[in-house]
């Protein structure tokens, strides 16, 4: 993980309080014709003027990573780039009996921000899949989240690891929240298991797919909507 802070004049006007909303980081394509390519990250901290960004650093088989995850690694302090955003923070919401959290190591930047935002009594679970123990982060939580932490070298590989995770939650007899934000293909066995298994209603669920394995952001966007279309269709 590879936290850039972003800063500048050009920050006097960005509304305040979006920690945990998101960006779009407007890359050059490198084929001079101007268009940008754009990929999506999460406001890990705001403070006046600064934006912190956390990227999970990652490469394929032979060593070639995508254009954000270049453009951070080789990012020097006083260069520019161009963002776009905020968009809205997907927050836990306020009342509910536990808390039922998971995600990858893209969306720990999410999931650190709305740990952080929720009641000193909240209780429930957080299962969180980063790539190395040393990955782990210490995290602001109420006592009552219990964090569990899985460790998959390889991102994508085990898109059954946080499924079989989330099934060893004892589920509550009272009103649970669950969120979740990961890899594509661990995000539908995670919905399966929620939505049919647990017969958890939408309106008490937030499931989001960050990246899908082997697609870039522009192919994971085709692939997430046809997803959605397929399921409001059933
Ligand atoms: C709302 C939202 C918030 C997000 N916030 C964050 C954030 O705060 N931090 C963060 O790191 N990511 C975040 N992501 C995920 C990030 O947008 C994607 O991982 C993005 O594809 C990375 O762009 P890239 O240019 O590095 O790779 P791309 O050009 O998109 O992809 C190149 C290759 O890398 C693979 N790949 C992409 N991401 C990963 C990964 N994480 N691990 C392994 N392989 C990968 C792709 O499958 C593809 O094969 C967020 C996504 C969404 C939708």
């Amino acid at each position: 993980m590879l936290r850039i802070t972003l800063g500048g004049a050009q920050l006097d006007d960005f509304p305040a309080g979006q920690k945990g909303g998101y960006l779009k980081l407007m890359l050059e394509n490198g084929s001079g014709d101007g268009r940008p390519v754009v990929r999506t990250y999460t406001i890990r901290h705001q403070r006046k003027g600064e934006l912190d960004v956390d990227f999970a650093l990652h490469s394929d088989a032979h060593g070639q990573a995508g254009p954000a995850t270049q453009w951070a690694l080789a990012a020097q302090s006083g260069d520019t780039i161009a963002i776009g955003g905020p968009g809205a923070a997907k927050p836990l919401p306020p009342g509910y009996d536990r808390y039922l959290i998971a995600g990858d190591m893209t969306a720990l930047p999410a999931i650190s921000a709305n740990l952080e935002a929720l009641a000193p009594d909240a209780r429930g679970a957080a299962f969180l899949e980063v790539q190395d123990e040393a990955d782990i982060q210490p995290l602001t939580a109420p006592p009552g989240i219990v964090l569990h932490w899985l460790i998959n070298p390889v991102p994508g590989a085990r898109p059954d690891l946080l499924e079989n995770a989330v099934r060893s939650f004892d589920w509550p007899d009272g009103r649970l929240y669950a969120w979740a934000a990961c890899e594509f293909t661990a995000m539908r066995r995670l919905r399966t298991y929620l939505r049919e298994e647990r017969n958890l209603a939408a309106d008490r669920l937030y499931l989001s797919s960050y990246w899908k394995s082997g697609l870039t952001e522009e192919d994971h966007k085709i692939a997430k909507r046809e997803d959605a279309e397929a399921v409001t269709a059933l």
